[in-house]
């Protein structure tokens, strides 16, 4: 059961999704038909059953026999706040194919929809799409949950200058005429559904991947992403052959609400990654990890997000480690680790179990994400630290090729874990270790540790500081590379005096930086300690930014201070227009909540 969904796959399941579409930047809307192939389970059934949000229906129509349309009965329930408004309609006859016309809503929260000034290169408006977790029946009516998997192609019509992208074939070399057309032969769930359009121009990496960008950044990411290729090669030795065919990267507008999104032959990335030095690309190991666990493997229900994300993480890592070198990928472990033990301490329990209960989380994009990345990462680490990184190896890749092209919940992989690793080399771990791991909160006491001995160079220069005075010496620092920057400020006393944020400032020019990693972590601490000549350049990042992970804790800690929430209130007025609706109702409901707080006081 997904409890997210309204589709009733055990009756019927979308085999293909056709999309004939029209995007109206001037009325932020698509139109069009969306037309299905189904295949009907229950001989008995009537009725299809179809996801929605703040979708116009305007028909449904069943292919006949003779290749003609006939119009069909169908309700439209009223919207849950959560979930949306189940469509349903009748098909005694259990046709083999249907099509239903629509209009999006310019509210729609899968969508977003960016004025041409919003933009980077500021000549053409944008729009893209993010479908995960739950919003793909924003902008398209369909089973809205991962145990069903379709083919699709599209036909989209756009402004003639305007670039349009799938999460289909890419061509590199197709010309803009507004008039697109995409195949998808591999089967996908809803929430890897993806479209974006804007002034995008292609940049190549390798002979099978490349960077869509504006043309202000295509070159700038191509260059940062330049690894791209020998990662690939790499997750390809590990796990098997990538069965994507292209991989390439789209770099959004820094509205994007993510760091990236997994959507198969086209990841999403935020354009905060590329830094000038490489240190952030993990992000695109992150997402072409994907490419096996969660786009080939992938959870039965949000749920189980821990399998998409605890062992893309996972994988992530050993990208990192193989690329990069042990040390590289000890500094995100310990920081990833780190921000999980911060997590642990305010989160309720029930949030902290790899394998969520029903009704843990009312909506899916509310899951803790050091429980699904970090502590499910750790897990499999755990396992490969018992049984050997052979023998782990192989079993992952043994996983990814039996379930490939499938979706499953946390108990199948507990059941093929155990029979061809706990089994297979006994002695090694017990089932109830592993079931402390999935359905417990908090970190098992014997889960392995990991040092990083540039992150504890950080810790003594920093202590050194605290001491004496003494900042860590430009030839010290001079070799710093983000992660360690970044352990650096989260290691220091929840509040400084101003004299040492300013001699912090004038020696590393924290305030003002370009890199959001370090913003992120900077602007909350000049926040608690009220130094408040950081505040325009709060004002511009928060201006700037969407992305949901680095703006958040800056409002938090401002709506959090004396003074603070009018300034938030005053920022977010400005900034709302360029946010993605997910990050918008992620600010939304911090000020709405912080606002009682504070008449309470
Ligand atoms: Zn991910």
């Amino acid at each position: 059961m997904d409890e997210f969904s309204y589709a009733q796959p055990n009756r019927v399941r979308i085999a293909d999704l056709e999309l004939n579409l029209r995007i109206d930047f001037s009325t932020k809307q698509i139109s069009g038909t969306a037309a299905y192939d189904l295949d009907w389970i229950d001989q008995a059934a009537t009725e299809l059953v179809l996801d929605t949000r703040d979708l116009t229906i305007n028909k449904v129509e069943a292919e006949v026999a003779d290749g003609t349309w006939t119009p069909l009965q169908f309700a439209l329930a009223p919207a849950d706040k959560i979930l949306g408004s189940k469509l349903t309609i009748q098909t005694p006859e259990r046709p083999a194919k249907l099509r239903v016309t629509y209009t999006t809503s310019p509210q729609a929260s899968g969508l977003q929809w960016l004025e041409a000034s919003m933009t980077g290169g500021k000549r053409q408006p944008f729009m893209f799409s993010q479908s995960q977790q739950i919003h793909a029946r924003s902008w398209v009516p369909l089973q809205d949950t991962p145990q069903v998997r379709f083919t699709h192609s599209a036909q989209v019509r756009a402004p003639a200058d305007v670039m349009v992208l799938m999460s289909a074939d890419n061509d590199p070399k197709k010309l803009r005429d507004g008039d697109y057309r995409f195949k998808m032969p591999q089967k996908i769930p809803s929430y890897l559904l993806a479209i974006a359009a804007g002034d995008l121009v292609f940049q190549p990496i390798s002979a099978r991947s490349g960077v869509w960008a504006e043309p202000g950044m295509a070159k700038k990411a191509a260059e940062e992403f330049a690894d791209t290729e020998r990662m690939i090669v790499t997750a390809e030795q590990l796990y098997g052959p990538y069965r994507w065919d292209r991989y390439d990267i789209l770099v959004l507008p820094p509205s994007f609400p993510y760091g990236g999104m997994e959507n198969p032959r086209l990841t999403f990335a935020t354009p905060t990654v590329v830094v000038g030095d490489k240190s952030l690309v993990s992000l695109i190991a992150h997402e072409l990890a994907h490419s096996w666990s969660g786009n080939l493997v992938t959870f039965a229900t949000p749920k189980d997000g821990w399998l998409n994300e605890g062992f893309t993480s996972y994988v992530e890592g050993r990208l990192i480690e193989a690329l990069y070198g042990a040390e590289r990928a000890a500094q995100e472990t310990v920081l990833g680790r780190n921000e999980l033990a911060q997590e642990f301490q305010r989160i309720d329990p029930k949030l902290q179990v790899l394998s969520l209960k029903p009704g843990a989380v009312a909506d899916p994009d509310g899951a803790s994400s050091s429980t699904v990345y970090v502590k499910g990462a750790w897990f499999l680490q755990f396992l490969e630290q018992r049984f050997g990184r052979d023998h782990f190896d192989a079993f992952l890749r043994g996983y990814f090729d039996h379930y490939a092209f499938q979706s499953i919940p946390t108990t199948e992989f507990l059941r093929y874990t155990k029979a061809n690793l706990l089994d297979k080399f006994p002695g090694k771990a017990i089932e109830k270790e592993l079931e402390q791991w999935v359905y417990e909160p908090g970190i098992p006491d014997n889960a392995p540790q990991v040092r990083s001995r540039a992150l504890t160079e950080v810790d003594t220069a920093r202590a050194a500081w605290l001491d004496s005075g003494r900042l860590p010496s430009p030839r010290q620092t001079r070799r710093w590379n983000t992660q360690q920057w970044v352990h650096f400020i989260e290691g220091l006393p929840k509040t400084l005096k101003l004299e040492q944020l300013n001699r912090l400032d004038n020696a590393y020019k924290f305030t003002g930086t370009d890199n959001s990693e370090i913003a992120q972590r900077w602007y909350p601490l000049t926040v608690r300690s009220n130094y408040r000549q950081a505040r325009p350049a709060i004002a511009e990042f928060l201006q700037r930014v969407g992305r949901r992970k680095l703006i958040m804790p800056v409002y938090e800690a401002l709506v959090d201070s004396r003074d603070g929430l009018a300034f938030a209130k005053d920022i977010f007025a400005v900034a709302q227009p360029g946010y993605h609706p997910i990050t918008t109702g992620s600010v939304q409901a911090l000020i709405a909540q912080a606002q009682p707080a504070q008449k309470a006081q």
